[in-house]
């Protein structure tokens, strides 16, 4: 099956004389569960195909379908929602609210949600990801790899079927990228949660099940490694 589905999707930043066009006319499917990486040149166009899947802005033109729903049909309340339930959006530099609690970091999207936290599945996640004893502490009082962790906590703790990262290991080191690695495969695999990964890094690229290569805002190169 499908989960997500984009046709002629096209983003052009600002406009006139100064207009980029960072993505031009890209299509293609990934099947719910698929593990999907991202190649390509700096600035070709990747970190915008994850924010136009994640529901985080809005392309120039195009649809983005997310289990049949059209995403960019939904108003910004309703887009905001989408993004709390079916998207974990992780980030090279983390991305935690530097006034917030390791615990209250990972709880926010429920909080906003007005979920109650279910205190088992958040022990649960918080296990997996080593961070039992770091849970009142503060963002900058972590090291990389737990910062990371953290930010993994947040995004998977309203379970959503879709985990996107940009660059998850851009800033650790190889045994703190391949925990990262290790713990977002086991997400994929263990709950099927559909996993697509930007990375420079190869070794990242020959783990997924397929390697999508953008270049100039186009798809140069799609291929499926693991059918
Ligand atoms: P990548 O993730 O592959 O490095 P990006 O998607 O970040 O590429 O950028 C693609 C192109 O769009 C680049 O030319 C970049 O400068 C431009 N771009 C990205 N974000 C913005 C923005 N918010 N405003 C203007 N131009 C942008
Ligand atoms: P369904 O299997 O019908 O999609 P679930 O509620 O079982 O509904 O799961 C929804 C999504 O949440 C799944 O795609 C899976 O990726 C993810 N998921 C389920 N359980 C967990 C969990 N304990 N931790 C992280 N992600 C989960």
């Amino acid at each position: 099956m499908d989960i997500l589905k984009i046709e002629n999707l096209s983003k052009i930043y600002g406009k006139g004389e100064t207009a980029v066009k960072a993505l031009d006319n890209v299509s293609f499917s990934i099947r719910k569960g698929e593990f999907v990486a991202i190649i390509g040149p700096s600035g070709s166009g990747k970190s915008t195909l994850l924010h136009m899947l994640g529901g985080v802005d809005r392309p120039t033109s195009g649809n983005v379908f997310v289990d049949n729903t059209d995403i960019y049909q939904l108003n910004e309340t309703q887009l905001a929602i989408f993004r709390r339930r079916q998207i974990g959006l992780i980030y090279q530099f983390y991305n935690l609210i530097p006034v917030l609690t390791v615990e209250e970091n990972i709880t926010l999207p429920l909080l906003l949600d007005e979920h109650k936290v279910d205190k088992q599945q958040f022990a649960e996640v918080v296990k997996i990801l080593n961070l039992q004893n770091r849970l009142n502490h503060l963002p900058n009082q972590l090291s990389g790899g737990q910062q990371q962790r953290v930010s993994i906590g947040r995004a998977l703790i309203s379970h959503p079927a879709i985990m996107l990262a940009d660059e998850p290991t851009g800033n650790l080191d190889s045994k703190n990228s391949s925990e990262i690695i290790d713990l977002l495969k086991m997400f994929n695999k263990t709950y099927n949660q559909t996993l697509i990964v930007i990375t420079h890094d190869e070794r990242i690229a020959l783990q997924a099940d397929r390697v999508i290569t953008i270049e100039d805002g186009r798809i140069a190169n799609d291929e499926v490694i693991r059918p």
